[in-house]
């Protein structure tokens, strides 16, 4: 029984990896989510739903449309994939449960951002908006449920923490964004020029935005009432290690140094939510050497 629920659970995170497939391309278009339904971007013949099922299409087609044999992006089966294996992650460590569908809800915005954030170098501002919203919802819903067993800490209530770390997430990385940018105009300057290859901001508003979710979901256990505080300050210090292997292969390869932010965030996230503690027992053994 537990297998076939992880396989069907497997499957709907995959459904739920091409809506993202539609939300990415659509959302920055302004364009709607739901009508009409998917069709080929070359021929623009709607797609039968035999030619739409998750990932196995891709591979029956052998990755062409079955009209005009244009090629189907790889990135298509790929965001189906990743969201179906996050998932399936999901399922195993909290089975059927209102962490579930708030952690099933966090990482397909992640996914949706971060693949944004390539192709516009910018997100619509009301994704993360949403996410803060949802979140701080399901902390209510925890609380009141906590509430009536009567056996809890007020510091402890998940709306507490959450609300924690919803100000400090924005709090915190507002203000090095702040003396970021006071940083890079004071270097630009210097130097008399306009910008860093068209940039001038340290951090855009939209990190911002996602380090407020970020503060909203996720707490280190064992940081007790600061463990949404930890959470914000490790994504926050790590993501730039995902960026510079992201820069390394940039330099070798000698594309443009300019390199969308929420996808590196994005993994740093996953990294600190699944392994969150780990880090910051590996951090805490640096700071006392
Ligand atoms: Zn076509």
């Amino acid at each position: 029984m537990f297998i076939i629920e992880a396989i069907a659970f497997t499957f709907f995170g995959a459904c739920i990896g091409s809506f993202l497939n539609v939300c990415i391309f659509r959302l920055p278009r302004n364009q709607s989510i739901i009508t009409p339904g998917s069709f080929c971007r070359n021929c623009k013949t709607p797609i039968k739903w035999h030619d739409n099922i998750p990932m196995f299409s891709y591979i029956f087609l052998k990755g062409r449309c079955r009209n005009c044999k244009e090629r189907i992006s790889i990135r298509y089966p790929f965001v189906e994939l990743i969201t179906a294996v996050l998932f399936l992650a999901l399922y195993l460590k909290f089975g059927f449960s209102i962490e579930l569908v708030k952690y099933c809800f966090l990482f397909s915005l992640l996914i949706m951002v971060s693949f944004i954030d390539i192709d516009y170098h910018a997100i619509p501002a009301h994704l993360c908006f949403l996410g803060i919203v949802f979140g701080l919802a399901i902390s209510v819903f925890s609380s009141l449920e906590l509430l009536k067993t009567g056996g809890f800490e007020p510091k402890t209530l998940p709306i507490v923490r959450s609300g924690i770390g919803l100000l400090f997430g924005f709090g915190f990385t507002y203000m090095f964004k702040f003396f970021g940018d006071i940083g890079i105009d004071i270097y630009l300057k210097l130097r008399k020029k306009e910008s860093i290859e068209g940039e001038t901001e340290s951090l855009g508003l939209g990190d911002v935005d996602f380090m407020g979710m970020v503060g909203v979901y996720l707490g280190v256990p064992s940081a007790l009432v600061w463990g949404p505080v930890v959470s914000v300050l490790l994504v926050f210090f790590l993501a730039p290690f995902f960026a510079m292997v992201y820069s390394v292969i940039a330099l070798i390869f000698k594309k443009s140094h300019l390199i969308p932010y929420l996808p590196y965030l994005s993994l740093a996230t996953l990294a600190v939510f699944f392994w969150g503690e780990e880090i910051l027992k590996f951090v805490s053994r640096l700071i006392l050497i």
